[in-house]
């Protein structure tokens, strides 16, 4: 196949856009990337696909997504974070079944996917609500993911009086023998696209012996780890009740910092952390929208960023943001950090493109394998619909998708050289009957609970 006539943002070494651009998949992978004319002469018995001018570019990478939360998109705005979780997040994720977890991952794919991400890391499934399913249903949509499954041994958050819902807790022993049979069963599916992770619960929700247990397995199975660490004030507290500086030195202590490692906010981290992460090759990934929303903090990735470390970002989840739609998420993650330090100039557009692909790819273990438009590169890219009011005009493709563009935009998504979608048609999920099944499965969820969902402004 080849994509012909396209602006191409390449995301290689040299950040190269080409104009009047074509790109040409043989399998898998990309074959060969230049001018139109050029790759036109070399494969002359090629029918093109005509990209009338708009934007190929790589694939958006989200570093941080609760699959699980899609179906509760909406069911926890405007609270503060404990009620947040106590009352709606985990009570009704807890009540899910197995059907209801692998319908909210499929209605999650669907929106990502119509949204331009290719490839995300989830961070924690738990057995309640059906690893199988969840990854069943990545498999079909054709995505790439990192799956993790939950960790945990302790059924609160840094403080014990906040119990969790009985249908998301998990002892140590299952929850990690879990994982290792879902690593043995699902590693390497979907032709290589799937990855099984460790997903551990934030320092409070897992024992510090617990960490030391899974992160000697993750070593010894070269296999990823992600966990939740600083989103909170409170979680510097916690750290320091357990004789740590901070719970980046509580995660050296106890394995948790390295290359396969991405941990998630790190919103109160200061310098010295940032050294450590850089130093262990640590990633972090940032969830701008979610942070805002839950108004935790402003992590301080422009610190991070000069520090070396390799920061990417995503979406978390259905109530904390409440979408999957990096696209949306872009101007967010330059906007805070240059409030942060007021300044506009910290985090342009170009380093929000490289978070949202390169910098992912890196997160994922892949950045041999995806995150940029590459000869030898996997095939996972997008094209993005310019010919559009609100783009126009567009004399830097990159700050025009970043400041201006909706995920909406995307009109083609290639995972693995396949097309996934085409024309904002998705060929692999079937977009009506995932619509039609999250709607009547939500009330269902929220009654089993007695929470009661409505607007706050009367209903006549
Ligand atoms: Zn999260």
């Amino acid at each position: 196949m080849i994509f012909e006539h396209a602006t191409v943002l390449t995301m290689n070494e040299d950040r190269e856009i080409i104009e009047d651009g074509a790109v040409a998949i043989q399998g898998n992978k990309i074959a060969a990337v230049g001018k139109s004319r050029e790759l036109n002469e070399d494969y002359p018995n090629e029918q093109p696909i005509n990209c009338n001018g708009n934007v190929l570019m790589p694939g958006l990478i989200d570093s941080h997504v609760h699959l699980a939360q899609a179906m509760i998109r909406g069911c926890a705005d405007d609270l503060g974070l404990l009620d947040w979780l106590i009352k709606r997040v985990w009570v009704l994720q807890g009540s899910y079944t197995e059907e209801d977890g692998a319908a909210s991952a499929a209605l999650c794919a669907l929106e990502m996917i119509k949204s331009g991400t290719t490839s995300f890391i989830e961070c924690m499934l738990a057995e309640a609500y059906g690893f199988d399913g969840a990854a069943e249903t990545i498999v079909k949509s054709g995505m790439r993911a990192a799956l993790g499954k939950i960790v945990m041994d302790t059924p609160s958050y840094a403080q014990a009086e906040n119990v969790m819902h009985p249908g998301m807790v998990e002892d140590g022993d299952t929850s990690v023998n879990n994982t290792l049979a879902m690593y043995d069963k699902w590693e390497g599916a979907g032709e290589g696209r799937i990855q099984v992770w460790f997903g551990a619960r934030t320092p409070g929700g897992v024992t510090p012996e617990l960490y030391d247990r899974i992160s000697a397995l993750a070593k010894e199975r070269d296999m990823g780890l992600t966990v939740h660490i600083s989103e909170v004030r409170e979680d510097l507290d916690y750290a320091e009740g357990q004789g740590f500086r901070s719970p980046v030195e509580f995660c050296q202590a106890h394995g948790l910092l390295g290359p396969r490692s991405v941990l998630a906010h790190c919103v109160w981290t200061d310098e010295a952390d940032f050294k450590l992460l850089a130093e262990t090759g640590t990633h972090v990934t940032h969830n701008p929208a979610s942070n805002a929303k839950t108004a935790t903090g402003i992590a301080p990735i422009n610190g991070m960023l000069e520090s070396g470390v390799n920061v990417s970002y995503g979406c978390d989840g259905g109530p904390s943001n409440n979408t999957y739609d990096m696209i949306r998420d872009m101007r967010m993650v330059s906007y805070l950090a240059n409030l942060r330090e007021q300044d506009p100039t910290v985090v342009p557009a170009e380093t929000v493109l490289e978070m949202a692909t390169i910098n992912g790819a890196k997160a994922m273990g892949l950045d041999e394998e995806i995150g940029s438009i590459e000869v030898g590169k996997k095939a996972d890219f997008i094209i993005i619909d310019m010919d559009k009011p609100h783009l126009t005009p567009a004399p830097d493709p990159a700050s025009t998708i970043v400041y201006a563009a909706h995920g909406s935009d995307v009109d083609t998504v290639v995972i693995d050289g396949k097309i996934v979608m085409q024309g904002r048609e998705v060929k692999t999920l079937d977009e009506t009957s995932i619509i039609a099944e999250a709607r009547w499965r939500f009330p269902e969820v929220i009654k089993r609970e007695g929470v009661d969902i409505r607007p706050r402004w009367p209903v006549v």
